[in-house]
């Protein structure tokens, strides 16, 4: 039994009650026993005066007449009594007329009834004569032994106390019961179930109603605690409220309601720890208002404070995806953007914050319009901790609004510079599509079998009027980020398709004209449209224009690509995968894409004689377009040996410079027709294209 068994309420309970049943028992029991013990003493009283009168005639006449052999009966006759021990009598002189004495020995529970009763009792009767005269004639004696009467008082008194024995252990018994039905179990039930009650919510799990017990003081006593609990339920919520409630004031703008310094940098240190396991970027934005002071001089104090509450609104509205937003003081803010690929991300948002807050906002119908400046700071690279990060944010906003107001700064001169430029090409190239800078190069595409000039791919130049050439590599990233690259797409399927036009005209028939499509293209609807219209137009046969599509853009949105491409399959035109082991396609898709061409990325045709991984991919490569039952073209060809390996291993088309190097439209002219003149001069294959 465990200590704690032993503990137990009704065990303790069943100890005093049964400690008191116990002494209460033995005192009735002992009044018991000494009232048999009175009566059984005056009982040894009664027999010696009964034996002593019962034979007092016959002891009167034998001592009368000193007649010895009656005093002898008499004697003999008393010890016929089981309790007599002695009898005698004698007569008036003393003189023994008869003694008897029995011989048997002392009874067993003598040591416990010669105390209670006496060893032996002496009785004696004075033996006289008949009234007036009362002649003395002698003395009957007897001496009675108490044992007699002593075995039945034990039998009783050993009765009564197995009774109260009995008593008390049924009594236990009971009380073992009712105590653990009427306390321990319930008690214990109550006990299992305040263990399971969590602290935080009291109230959820309230003690369950004791069966029973409804209306007792157990009862009662679980109610009470039920509502004990409830109020510490209560309590425990208002102060989560009050906590709450503190934790806004000191983590909030009162005003705005927006995140302060202390909640930002918790969070930004958050952001931080985030985009270092992901290995993300993050721009930090701090924004200060223009002259807010000057605003407060002339509209109050009052309107200041809604104004800034208008800005903190408009900030929120600006992009769901702002990692964080806070006031920082009285007219500054922040922003933390997550997830940035590229630094002019950032460059956008500040922008977009700049444009926002040039739109007026109105306080007492006064249109009020703010200017800001804003510095920014990039995640890894400006500082690896948040409040360096905002440091220099904050150093940098000051700086910005030094120099011209109302714009933003990169924390890195050379990064800002960089930005600058970008934004400021992005604003020439919306200019150069209307002032006639942009211009079609032409890079012819050789069939392996014969040699002949098969087709044409339209590159895209930019002449800057003070850069000179810009790459496309440059400007096409961003137009396709800007969106310019619908109108650029137009223009450039509209020149080529005029231009080929021209050649067919000239007699370089069955000429075909490649055409890069940018992935923004490819989703608008309106494409396979414009492309039926643009070959009505020039009266271009359907096969004539092919039309380039990175893998990278395929696979991006691979349903949508897929959907596209049949309707283009439509219209005829041929389909060509660009780039292609850049992108990581899936086989799969592949399959159900109808494509007509895929085109060996110039990447690994650069290293084919050199590099065996290379050498590998571009047989793969050409193998899976003979399987698929695509030509295989490949870009970048610069040396005859590559030429030859691809050759050799069934690749049907090249391109590179290995040809020709993509040239102005009057140039690649000339060239296509001498390479026809040559090769009709040789003699070789039916010229496909006629000089003249
Ligand atoms: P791309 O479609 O892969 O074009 C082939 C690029 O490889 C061209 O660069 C071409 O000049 C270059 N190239 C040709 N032969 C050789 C060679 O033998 N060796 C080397 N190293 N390079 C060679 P370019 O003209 O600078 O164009 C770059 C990219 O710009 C194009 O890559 C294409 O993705 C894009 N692009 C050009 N024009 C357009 C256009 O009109 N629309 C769209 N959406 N993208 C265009
Ligand atoms: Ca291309
Ligand atoms: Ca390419």
């Amino acid at each position: 039994m465990s200590s704690d068994a032993r503990k137990t309420l009704s065990r303790r309970l069943l100890g005093v009650a049964l400690l008191v049943a116990i002494v209460l028992d033995l005192l009735f029991s002992g009044a018991q026993i000494a009232y048999d013990l009175r009566q059984t003493r005056q009982a040894i009283e009664r027999d010696g005066a009964q034996l002593l009168d019962m034979f007092r005639a016959a002891s009167i006449q034998a001592a009368y007449r000193r007649d010895q052999p009656l005093a002898l009966q008499v004697v003999e006759g008393l010890l016929g009594h089981p309790g007599v021990r002695q009898a005698r009598i004698q007569d008036g002189n003393g003189a023994p007329l008869a003694v008897r004495e029995h011989a048997t020995p002392p009874a067993a529970q003598a040591w416990l009834s010669d105390p209670l009763f006496g060893h032996q009792q002496q009785f004696t009767l004075r033996l006289s004569g008949p009234p007036p005269r009362y002649e003395p004639y002698g003395e009957l004696a007897l001496t009675l032994d108490a044992a007699y009467r002593g075995g039945e008082f034990f039998a009783t008194s050993r009765v009564i106390l197995a009774t109260a024995l009995t008593r008390v252990l049924l009594l236990g018994l009971a009380l073992l019961l009712l105590f653990r039905r009427q306390l321990t179990h319930p008690l214990s039930r109550l006990l299992e179930h305040l263990a399971r009650i969590d602290p935080e919510r009291p109230d959820h799990n309230p003690l369950p109603p004791l069966k029973g017990h409804e209306r007792d003081e157990l009862g009662r006593w679980a109610d009470s605690i039920n509502r004990l609990l409830a109020t510490i339920a209560r309590h425990n919520r208002q102060r989560r409220e009050a906590e709450g409630h503190l934790k806004r004031l000191t983590q909030f703008d009162l005003l705005t309601g927006l995140p302060n310094r202390q909640l930002l940098q918790q969070q930004l240190g958050q952001i931080l720890s985030d985009s270092a396991r992901t290995q993300g970027r993050v721009a930090v934005l701090c924004l200060g208002l223009d002259d807010f002071n000057l605003i407060n001089e002339k509209y109050g104090y009052q309107s200041g404070d809604r104004l800034l509450i208008g800005v903190a609104e408009r900030l929120r509205a600006l992009d769901p995806r702002l990692g964080s937003l806070a006031r920082l003081g009285s007219d500054q803010f922040a922003l933390v953007q997550i997830a940035v690929e590229q630094t002019y991300e950032a460059a956008e948002l500040a922008q977009r914050v700049l444009d926002d807050l040039a739109r007026p906002l109105f306080i007492d119908s006064q249109p009020i319009s703010l200017r800001a400046s804003l510095g920014i700071t990039l995640y890894p690279e400006d500082g690896d901790n948040s409040e360096r990060l905002l440091q220099r944010a904050e150093q940098t906003m000051t700086l910005a609004k030094q120099g011209a107001r109302s714009h933003y700064q990169f924390f890195l001169a050379s990064r800002d510079r960089e930005i600058r430029r970008r934004r400021q090409l992005e604003d020439d190239l919306r200019q150069a599509l209307h002032n006639g800078q942009l211009e079609l190069y032409y890079q012819p595409q050789v069939a392996a079998a014969d040699q002949r000039i098969v087709a044409v791919e339209a590159l895209l130049r930019w002449r800057h009027p003070q850069l000179g050439f810009v790459p496309p590599d440059q400007f096409i990233p961003l137009a396709e980020q800007n969106g310019l690259i619908l109108e650029i797409g137009d223009w450039v399927l509209e020149h080529a398709c005029r231009q080929l036009h021209d050649w067919h005209a000239q007699g370089l028939v069955g000429l075909r004209m490649a055409v890069n499509l940018s992935t923004a293209q490819l989703r608008s609807d309106k494409l396979p449209r414009q492309v039926t219209g643009l070959l009505q137009r020039h009266g271009l046969p359907a096969h004539s224009l092919e039309l380039e599509i990175t893998e990278t853009g395929l696979m991006t949105d691979v349903a949508a690509a897929a959907q596209q491409l049949h309707s283009l399959r439509l219209a005829k035109v041929l389909l060509a995968i660009d780039d292609f082991g850049t992108g990581y396609s899936s086989l799969s898709y592949l399959k159900t894409l109808p494509l007509d061409k895929i085109k060996i990325d110039r990447s690994f045709v650069r290293d084919l004689t050199r590099n065996e991984d290379d050498a590998t991919l571009v047989r793969t490569i050409i193998q899976l377009a003979h399987n698929l039952n695509m030509t295989v073209i490949a870009e970048g060809v610069e040396t005859a040996e590559q030429e030859a390996y691809l050759i050799a291993h069934g690749c049907q088309e090249s391109q590179g410079y290995l040809h020709c190097r993509p040239l102005p439209a009057l140039e690649v002219t000339r060239f296509m027709l001498n390479a026809a003149r040559r090769q009709r001069s040789h003699g070789g294959a039916p010229a496909q294209f006629a000089a003249d």
